[in-house]
């Protein structure tokens, strides 16, 4: 047996096998893709819920300080204005002046920024109720989705062992860079990297092959590619299956 021969006999039986494992991932449809969103999403809304839970914190303790400096002014602002009762000089009198118009603007800024941060996390609340209602829903869509694709594996998780087995044992007989171009052009051209020559044409692309090329794939002496699709052609009917 040539070597050329041998080699397209187990590019043909891995393509069968690479077939029904493609099915078999057809199957599942959009289910593994779909769990994997849902994951994604999923995570997004608990780093969000964080993010927003840390934030109202910060700005709690935030509001705490201001709230401090402002009864800090607050009361200085009293001690100043009962100064004024005592003064005794016009520059004295100036001075508190200047000192109480400096607290009372400290006071209506500390008050204006703490009227800020109430209102950042009452936006914050909303947003973190909105975020905790999706990631409900989306916990809930998750698991039943979860449950769908799970049930799906363990019907399919024999046939899909079986054929990973025997596609391991089919590809140990082709040689690693054979193995490459095989995938490669499978990869590309839907699944099918080896075509018979049907009524002197590609079975890939249906282009006609020259009656030259033909002969030449018939000896099985090189490996010869359809030079409009790439795929490897193999002669009509003179390829006996081997078994494995
Ligand atoms: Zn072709």
């Amino acid at each position: 047996m040539s070597d050329i021969k041998e080699t397209l006999q187990y590019m043909t039986l891995l393509q069968e096998v690479d077939k029904k494992l493609f099915y078999l991932e057809f199957s599942k449809g959009d289910l593994p893709k779909t769990v994997a969103k849902l994951k994604g999403a999923l995570e997004k809304f608990k780093k969000q819920i964080k993010e927003s839970k840390s934030e109202t914190k910060n700005n709690d303790k935030k509001q705490q300080n201001i709230e401090n400096l402002v009864e800090l002014a607050a009361e200085k602002l009293k001690k100043y204005q009962n100064q004024l009762y005592d003064v005794t000089s016009n520059k004295e009198y100036d001075a508190i002046t200047q000192e109480i118009e400096l607290k009372k603007k400290d006071i209506e800024e500390g008050e204006t920024n703490i009227l800020e941060l109430i209102e950042m996390n009452e936006n914050n609340q909303s947003m973190l109720e909105e975020y905790e209602e999706e990631c409900l829903r989306t916990k809930k869509e998750l698991g039943g989705k979860e449950r769908e694709l799970n049930a799906l594996l363990k019907a399919t998780e024999k046939q899909e062992l079986e054929l990973i087995h025997r596609r391991e044992k089919i590809s140990v007989r082709l040689k690693e860079p054979m193995l490459k171009r095989y995938e490669r052009i499978r990869k590309a051209k839907s699944n099918l990297a080896v075509v018979p020559i049907t009524r002197e044409a590609c079975g890939g692309c249906f282009t006609t092959i020259p009656p030259q090329k033909i002969v030449e794939v018939e000896k099985l002496l090189i490996l010869i590619q359809c030079e409009v699709c790439g795929r490897f052609l193999i002669p009509e009917n003179k390829l006996d299956k081997v078994s494995l």
